[in-house]
C-alpha cells in the first residue's frame, strides 16, 4: 500500500479543518486555538495478572474546552495512540458542535487488545484506567464524560460509572459521570444502537432531497439501493439491520477482518451477525460469496458505502478503484484526506464523519440529561398524554354513533393512544438532531458557490459555532 504518502489522521483532520477556515474570515490567532488539542494525558499503569504484573499505556485528550464537560469515547485498540486520540478528540469538538449536543470534544484510549483478556481481568484493568483518569477529573460529571467507542461497550461503562461513585460517594451525579451504561446503571433506552441508527436517519435526510441525489448521481428513494459495509460491529451491524429491514436497501457486500461477502440479491444481516456470534467472523458463512480479500468488495459496484470501522480504509491506495456514488462515513476518519480529494474529482458524495456518526453523541447527551434530571424520560407525560387521547377518541366514537358513521379502526385507536415512552423519545429525538445538523450542512453546500462538499460545509458550521463560543466568552 502507498501509505507512505499519507499524512497522519490528526494531520489529515487539520487538513480538512485548514480547507474549510481558509474560507472563514477567523483571526489567525482564533483559527489557531481551535485548531490545537487543549491536553492529552498519557498514563502508564500496572495490574498484577496471571502472577505478574502487566503495564498499559492509556490516554485522554481534551481537544476544546469552549464547553464542558468534554466529551468523547474510551476506546480499546492495540492501534491505539496520541496521534489517534487526539484526531478523534478533534472530531468530537466538530461533531458536538454541529449537532448541538453542549460539550467540548474529548477521546480516550487504551492500548489493549481485549479479546486477549478474560472478563475479570478486563474489569481488573478497566477499574485501574478509570482510576487514573477520575483522580486527575478526566472522569467528571461536569468536567469529562466519556462513552464507549471500539473495543468498549456498556459493560465497560458499568465498571466506570462504579468505580467512579466508589471514589465520590457523595456525588448525587455520579451516575452522570459516563454515557453508554446498561439500563439498570442508569443507561438510556435506544444507545447501543443510536450511532447506527443515526447512520439510517442521515440516508432518510439525505434521500429527501432530490437535489443531492442528483449529485451522487442516482435517482429514487433508498429501497433497493445496494449497499456495502465494511465493518460488522455495533454501528455497520446496526446501520446495516436498520436499512435493510425497514428502508427496503440491499446489503450487497459486507466486509470483515476475515474477509468479505458479495451477494446482489442481499445477504440477511441478521444471519451473518448470528453466524459472527457463533464461529468469531464470517468466513464459512454458507449464503453468499466468501472473498478472501475485503478488498474485492471495498472496491466492489453498488450504490452507497458504509466504512463502519477503522480510520483510513479509504486511503491514496484504493481511492481510485471506490466505486459507490455515496460514501456515508459511520467510523469515525475512515477517508483519508488525499482519499478525499480523489473521490471528490469522480464525483462522489461523502457524507461525513462528524454528522454522519453523531447519531452515539447524540444520545448520550440524553442519557447525560437523564442522569443529571434523575428521572427516565416521558415518566411524568406518558399516562396523562394517554388520558387526553382517550378522551378524543371517546368523543369521536359518541359522534360517529351519533351520525350513523362508522367506527375508528382498533389500529388508529391503539397508535393514537400510545404515550411516549423513553424510546419513542430518543427517536424522536435522535430524528430531529440528524435532521437538523444535515440541513444546517446542506445549506452552506448549497448556498455557497466557493463549498464543493459536505465536510466543507460541516467544518465551516462546526467551526463557526465554537469560535462564536469562543467570541462570546471575550477570548
Ligand atoms: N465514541 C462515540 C463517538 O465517536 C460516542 C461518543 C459519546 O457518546 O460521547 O462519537
Amino acid at each position: 500500500m502507498a501509505r507512505h504518502k499519507e499524512p497522519s489522521f490528526r494531520e489529515s483532520v487539520d487538513i480538512m479543518f485548514n480547507r474549510a477556515v481558509a474560507l472563514m474570515d477567523l483571526s489567525p490567532g482564533l483559527e489557531e486555538k481551535i485548531r490545537v488539542c487543549n491536553a492529552t494525558y498519557t498514563v502508564r499503569f500496572g495490574v498484577r495478572l496471571r502472577g505478574g504484573i502487566q503495564t498499559f499505556t492509556g490516554y485522554r485528550s481534551v481537544h476544546s474546552e469552549h464547553m464542558e464537560p468534554v466529551k468523547g469515547g474510551i476506546r480499546y485498540a492495540t492501534s491505539v495512540n496520541q496521534d489517534e486520540v487526539e484526531a478523534l478528540a478533534a472530531l468530537m469538538t466538530y461533531k458536538c458542535a454541529l449537532v448541538e449536543a453542549p460539550f467540548g470534544g474529548s477521546k480516550g484510549g487504551l492500548c489493549i487488545d481485549p479479546r486477549e483478556y478474560e472478563e475479570h481481568e478486563l474489569e481488573q484493568i478497566t477499574r485501574r484506567f478509570a482510576y487514573e483518569l477520575a483522580k486527575r477529573d478526566l472522569i467528571h460529571p461536569s468536567q469529562n464524560v466519556p462513552a464507549p467507542d471500539m473495543g468498549t461497550g456498556e459493560r465497560e461503562m458499568a465498571w466506570i460509572a462504579d468505580q467512579y461513585m466508589r471514589m465520590n460517594t457523595t456525588d448525587i451525579n455520579g451516575r452522570a459521570c459516563v454515557t453508554g451504561k446498561p439500563i439498570n446503571q442508569g443507561g438510556i433506552q435506544g444507545r447501543t444502537e443510536a450511532t447506527g441508527r443515526g447512520v439510517q436517519y442521515a440516508l432518510r435526510e439525505f434521500f429527501r432531497d432530490k437535489t443531492d441525489i442528483d449529485k451522487a448521481g442516482m435517482s429514487g428513494k433508498l429501497d433497493g439501493k445496494r449497499v456495502i459495509v465494511q465493518g460488522l460491529g455495533n454501528v455497520g451491524y446496526h446501520a446495516a439491520k436498520f436499512l435493510s429491514e425497514e428502508d427496503g436497501a440491499l446489503i450487497t457486500g459486507i466486509i470483515e477482518r476475515d474477509g468479505a461477502l458479495h451477494d446482489e440479491s442481499g445477504i440477511n444481516v441478521e444471519a451473518v451477525r448470528e453466524w459472527m456470534n457463533k464461529h468469531g467472523g464470517i468466513a464459512g458463512y454458507p449464503d453468499a460469496r466468501h472473498h478472501e480479500d475485503g478488498s474485492d468488495v471495498l472496491e466492489a459496484e453498488c450504490d452507497i458505502l458504509i466504512p463502519a470501522a477503522m480510520e483510513g480504509v479509504i486511503n491514496l491506495s484504493n481511492a481510485k478503484r471506490i466505486k459507490a456514488k455515496l460514501i456515508i462515513e459511520a467510523a469515525n476518519g475512515p477517508i483519508t484526506a488525499g482519499a478525499d480529494e480523489v473521490l471528490q474529482k469522480k464525483g462522489v458524495v461523502i457524507i461525513p464523519d462528524m454528522y454522519a456518526n453523531a447519531g452515539g453523541v447524540t444520545v448520550s447527551y440524553f442519557e447525560w440529561v437523564k442522569n443529571l434530571s434523575h428521572i427516565r424520560f416521558g415518566r411524568m407525560q406518558r399516562r396523562s398524554e394517554e388520558a387526553r387521547a382517550q378522551l378524543i377518541i371517546d368523543e369521536l366514537e359518541r359522534l360517529s354513533v351519533e351520525k350513523g358513521m362508522g367506527a375508528l379502526s382498533e389500529r388508529f385507536k391503539s397508535e393514537y393512544l400510545r404515550g411516549a415512552g423513553e424510546l419513542e423519545l430518543v427517536r424522536s429525538g435522535l430524528d430531529d438532531t440528524m435532521r437538523t445538523a444535515y440541513q444546517s450542512m446542506r445549506d452552506v453546500w448549497h448556498g455557497r458557490s466557493d463549498v464543493a462538499d459536505l465536510r466543507t460545509a460541516a467544518y465551516l458550521v462546526a467551526i463557526g459555532r465554537v469560535a462564536g463560543s469562543y467570541r462570546a466568552k471575550g477570548l
